[in-house]
């Protein structure tokens, strides 16, 4: 059983899709969370039902991660109402898909933006009090494209693929400081962003997928549960795919 009483954790873009389920699933194991998002109204709706649904702490920040401004007031909030962040998820995510000859140049500095450049600002914030504390968690949350790459995601699979990079190097970085950075690659979860996806395109991907389906929500989050948790504690640098065996 993980026992995640007495830890707190700080989950980015966690107002809804696959950051509010892993932010619920750090709760249920006893961890006081803080929701942030880049809207506050879906951040506090959420922190409101998992305070109600699991009785611990949460707090609702508004913050676009993409900014230095935003990520150090997000962090000044969060250690002045729990005083420590021992699991940091870097979850917060958009998508801005297009073919490389028709990509804005914007389409691909806005994604590149949110999806890589937060995760090292949120890590440069989260390094001196996991330090202090001696021992923490970082989770990015990257994707299979980062791996394999996909036609008309440039901008996208360079940023999960910039990700990985970007963990494995924090992960020796910190090694000796018992602070473990991993990633967690997800395939096709049902979310608002594979929403948008036709019938006929899910049931494409899903015929690529040797478990024949999309994943959910919460098959990211008991990834990131045990990442979370003392269970991984010799384990940093790691990838690991929820995919449905997509990338093997
Ligand atoms: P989602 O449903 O679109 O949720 C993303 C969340 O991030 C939303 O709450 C969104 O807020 C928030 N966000 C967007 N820009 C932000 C910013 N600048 N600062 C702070 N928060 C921001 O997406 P998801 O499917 O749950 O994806 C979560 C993560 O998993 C992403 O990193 C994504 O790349 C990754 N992933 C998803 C899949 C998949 O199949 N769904 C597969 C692989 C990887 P708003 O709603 O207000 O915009």
């Amino acid at each position: 059983m993980i026992d995640l009483a007495t830890k707190s954790a700080l989950v980015t873009g966690s107002g809804r899709g696959i950051g509010r389920e892993i932010a619920r699933k750090l709760a249920q194991a006893g961890a006081d969370v803080v929701i942030s998002d880049i809207d506050l109204t879906t951040a506090q709706a959420t922190a409101g039902e998992i305070a109600s649904e699991f009785g611990h702490r949460t707090l609702a920040l508004a913050a676009d991660v993409s900014k230095e401004g935003d990520v150090k007031k997000m962090f000044e909030e969060a250690l002045s109402a729990f005083s420590k962040i021992d699991v940091l998820v870097n979850n917060a995510g958009i998508t801005r898909d297009g073919l490389i000859m028709r990509m804005k140049e914007e389409d691909w500095d806005l994604v590149l933006s949110i999806n890589l450049k937060s995760a090292f600002l949120c890590c440069r914030e989260a390094a001196r009090p996991m330090m202090k504390a001696k021992g923490g968690k970082i989770i990015n949350i990257a994707s299979v494209v980062g791996l394999m790459g996909n036609a008309g995601q440039v901008n996208y699979s360079a940023s999960k693929a910039g990700m990985i990079g970007l963990t494995k190097t924090l992960a020796r970085e910190f090694a000796t400081r018992s602070i473990n950075v991993n990633a967690i690659a997800p395939g096709f979860i049902r979310t608002a962003m594979t929403d948008k996806l036709t019938d006929e395109e899910k049931a494409k991907l899903s015929g690529q997928i040797p478990m024949a389906k999309l994943g959910e929500p919460n098959d990211v989050a008991n990834a990131a549960l045990f990442l979370g948790s003392s269970l991984s504690d010799y384990i940093t640098g790691q990838v690991i795919t929820v995919d449905g065996g997509l990338v093997m």
